[in-house]
């Protein structure tokens, strides 16, 4: 079933010229405070004609374009034209994301589900806001068959365009553009994908799911190859967040080993909020605070390593990469006298959004944990853990002895 998206232009520069008739086919910039160190949020057609963009400095702006007209924002306005656009719009056709101040995805109402249709229906939405919420308010609109492909759809033709990528359009119709036109590629994944020889979207097209997995760094890779085929949903990802604990040793545990124990013993804690909050991590960090002895003063230095991985919520796998990350701690580092340990999990995404993850070896790992979590919720959180040496035994041998960790409280 095809997905809208819509994409006002230009859309506070837009407000500012329908509230302020002198300001119509004009450039015009919005910027937060009227100043020339300041910058545009946001720039009128005309501006955008004379090399303004979003971004670019006020100084900068009147040099590219001398009668640019530079207005102050007005964020409460903006809100009150997106309140009433948002009405406008989803009396004809469902909103079901907004990702932004100015874009809506819908969903095409029962009888607007053709091809046809759904473009009739695109425009007379964009009728309506133009009769009904302000005439120089101009969107653009996306059709395809998911709403990734309808967010770029829609940027295909600016301003005021209509574009439906039909099924049969496709891959073809995405040829045209550059990696960088594709939602979700920014300079630094474009860098890694030249890196990978892919420098065209036709290339990027052929390229395998697992191709994509490694050039990602994880589960996006495979999202990307399913949203070009018009098939998985696009969700936005989750916005950032991280699960994570750090906690002072005492004087007993201010050991190599102890510090060691300790960051099993908080990971495990974190991913077991993790799977509450239905979230799979793609990133750890692990942090050592350590007393430096040889200095006079009672000065503290750190160490830290980060690492990314195949999204998980799996607390044995989520050992073996702290493990790995732990065997990068330099010899120096390891002759300190750690007083602060600390694990963060980030590149949170939810459970339901990994495509590939279980083997299907590793269900009933998942009915372990389930069980794990149940019985510490009910009987405390440290009743039932896993020896870290568990988790590091694949990957070197164990220079530790985990049995002697202290049942000592980690919050
Ligand atoms: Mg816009």
């Amino acid at each position: 079933m095809p997905v809208l998206a819509l994409d006002l232009n230009s859309f506070f520069a837009s407000v500012e010229q329908q509230e302020r008739p002198e300001l119509r086919d004009r450039p015009v910039g919005v910027a937060p405070v009227l100043a020339d160190t300041s910058c545009c949020i946001a720039a009128s057609y005309p501006a955008k004609a004379c090399g303004v963009k979003t971004g670019t400095g006020v100084a900068e702006a009147r040099r590219l374009c001398p009668d640019i007209v530079i207005v102050e924002a007005r964020p409460a306005l903006y809100v009150r034209y997106h309140e009433r656009i948002k009405a406008c719009v989803d009396r004809l056709a469902p909103i079901v994301a907004v990702p932004s101040i100015d874009e809506f995805t819908c969903e095409l109402p029962a009888g607007w589900q053709s091809w046809e249709r759904a473009a009739e229906l695109g425009r007379r939405i964009k009728r309506a806001i133009l009769d009904e919420v302000g005439t120089v308010l101009r969107c653009s609109v996306g059709i395809a068959s998911n709403a990734y492909l309808a967010k770029t759809a829609c940027d295909m033709r600016k301003p005021d365009g209509l574009t439906v990528l039909r099924p049969e359009d496709l891959p073809e119709a995405l040829f045209r553009l550059e990696l960088r036109d594709l939602c979700g590629i920014g300079p630094n994944l474009e860098r890694r994908l030249r890196a990978a020889g892919i420098h065209t979207v036709e290339r990027l097209y052929a390229a395998s799911p697992l191709e994509l997995r490694k050039i990602w760094g994880g589960i996006g890779g495979e999202r990307m190859y399913e949203y070009l085929r018009g098939r998985a949903d696009y969700e936005p990802p989750v916005e950032r967040r991280s699960v994570g604990h750090s906690h002072v040793l005492p004087p007993e545990l201010r050991s190599e080993a102890g510090a060691h124990a300790v960051l099993h013993r908080m990971l495990q804690k974190a991913a077991m909020r993790l799977r509450r909050l239905a979230l799979t991590a793609g990133g750890m960090q692990i942090t050592v605070r350590s007393l430096a002895e040889n200095r006079r003063a009672w000065g503290a230095c750190g160490w830290h390593a980060e690492g990314r991985f195949v999204h998980t919520d799996d607390t044995l796998s989520l050992g073996q990469h702290l493990e790995s990350l732990w065997q990068r701690r330099p010899q120096a580092a390891r002759k300190t006298r750690p007083l602060q340990v600390g694990v963060v999990l980030f590149d949170l995404i939810e459970t339901g959004h990994q495509t590939l993850p279980l083997f299907p070896a590793d269900r009933p790992r998942t009915r372990l944990l389930e069980t794990v979590d149940r019985v510490n919720l009910r009987f405390g959180k440290n009743t039932l853990y896993f020896g870290a040496a568990h988790a590091a035994r694949d990957r070197s041998p164990t220079r530790i002895a985990f049995t002697r960790i202290p049942d000592i409280a980690v919050e």
